[in-house]
């Protein structure tokens, strides 16, 4: 009904957090989002396939696309490049399309400060219970161990301080579950849909249509 623009959703979190394998999910099932499928230097894995994980790149090949600006953001994460194609973000939400992001956390800071209107969702570490546990048991551990534990949810924490919503993620499922509630929560924010109503109004109302 309305020519509405898409919405850009970016998924990240601290590494391990299982931000693949919420992906995967919420895209087997049956969604309307368009998945961006990122640029890497790395490794095809066995089983990955060139063009659906990844567009596989050498250094060579992802440094020019680097320099002709056609990365809308990239990181280096373990020696090797990953990058976020700019043309098909663009494309696919001018065209209404919803895009979604899957990447890490300093991809996902150069992200915001060219789309402040996207979504940010961190993935938490299921450890948040743990971690109450932990300091509720404490003496069950070392001093270093619970110390060092603490430490690493503090950077995590602190980390989740530039995204609008944190999933975490106790079960894929459920992660899954409040990714989709977000991503509808989004569809029916006042800010976003407000300008097409008045729009339309205005329109009918030049339009003079009545009697
Ligand atoms: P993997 O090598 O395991 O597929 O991915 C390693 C990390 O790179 C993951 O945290 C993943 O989310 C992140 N990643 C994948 N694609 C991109 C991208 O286009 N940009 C950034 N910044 N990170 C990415």
């Amino acid at each position: 009904m309305f020519d509405e623009k898409g919405i850009l959703f970016v998924l990240s979190g601290p590494s391990g957090v299982g931000k693949g394998t919420v992906r995967q999910k919420l895209f087997e099932q049956d969604t309307n989002l368009k998945y961006s499928i990122s640029m890497t230097t790395r490794q095809k894995r066995p089983g990955e396939v060139d063009g659906v994980d990844y567009f596989y790149k050498t250094e060579t090949e992802f440094k020019n696309l680097i320099k002709q600006n056609q990365l809308l953001e990239y990181a280096q994460y373990v020696n090797n490049y990953y990058g976020t194609p700019r043309s098909y973000v663009e494309q696919q939400l001018a065209q209404g399309n919803d895009v979604f992001l899957e990447i890490e956390v300093q991809g996902a800071l150069q992200v915001k400060d060219n789309f402040p209107d996207g979504v940010y969702i961190f993935l938490f570490p299921p450890s948040l219970d743990e971690l109450k546990n932990r300091i509720i048991n404490r003496g069950t551990e070392s001093n270093t161990l619970v110390l060092n534990r603490l430490k690493e949810a503090k950077k995590e924490i602190d980390m989740m301080s530039a995204y609008d919503y944190v999933v975490v993620n106790d079960q894929v499922d459920r992660a899954v579950t409040k990714v989709q509630s977000i991503i509808q929560s989004e569809h029916c924010k006042r800010a976003r849909i407000e300008k097409q109503y008045k729009k339309i109004m205005e329109d009918e109302l030049n339009a003079g249509t009545f009697d």
